[in-house]
C-alpha cells in the first residue's frame, strides 16, 4: 500500500494500478491511475515514479485531473519510434519522481484523444498542466533531448 500525500479522501482503491519498486529502499507498491496528490512510497515516504495508462473513457481522470504536469506518451504497438522512447519516458518519470506523471495513451484503443489532440503521427508527446497542452513534441527523440524538452516545458509553465 502506498502512502499518499495530501490525500485525505482514501479513494486510492478506486482503479487498478501498477506495481512500482521504489528507487529509494526497494519496497514494491501498488499505485493506482489516478489520485489525489502524488504517490509515496508506504515504507520509506520518497517519491514514487508514477507511469499509468489511460484511454478514451479514463484519460480526464488519469491525465486532466492530476494535480501535477503530466507527460503524455500518444503512442501504438506495432510503432517502432514509439517503442525506442517509451523507456527514456519512463526514465524520465523515475528521474522526475513527484514532479511529473507519465500517461501512455494507446492510440489505436482511443480514437477520441487521438482526434482532439490532432495527432498525425506517433508518437506524440504532450506535456499537460491542469488539463491545458504546455508543449508537443512529435516524433522520436533522444532521450538528452527528451529530458530538455520536458524540463523547458515545467519551467515556461511555472
Ligand atoms: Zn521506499
Amino acid at each position: 500500500m502506498a502512502y499518499w500525500s495530501g490525500d485525505s479522501s482514501g479513494d486510492n482503491e478506486a482503479m487498478t494500478g501498477g506495481l512500482v519498486r521504489c528507487g529509494h529502499c526497494g519496497k514494491t507498491n501498488r499505485v493506482p491511475a489516478a489520485a489525489a496528490g502524488t504517490p509515496r512510497c508506504g515504507q520509506c515516504h520518497e517519491a514514487l515514479p508514477w507511469i499509468a495508462d489511460a484511454d478514451d473513457a479514463t484519460f480526464a481522470e488519469v491525465a486532466e485531473a492530476a494535480k501535477i504536469p503530466v507527460v503524455v506518451d500518444l503512442w501504438a504497438p506495432w510503432c517502432g519510434p514509439c517503442r525506442m522512447v517509451s523507456p527514456a519516458l519512463e526514465q524520465l518519470a523515475r528521474d522526475l519522481a513527484g514532479k511529473v506523471k507519465l500517461v501512455k495513451v494507446n492510440v489505436d484503443t482511443s480514437p477520441q484523444i487521438s482526434q482532439r489532440f490532432g495527432v498525425q503521427a506517433i508518437p506524440t508527446l504532450l506535456v499537460l498542466r491542469r488539463g491545458q497542452v504546455a508543449a508537443r513534441q512529435t516524433g522520436a527523440v533522444p532521450p538528452a533531448a527528451l529530458r530538455t524538452w520536458v524540463d523547458n516545458a515545467l519551467a515556461a509553465a511555472g
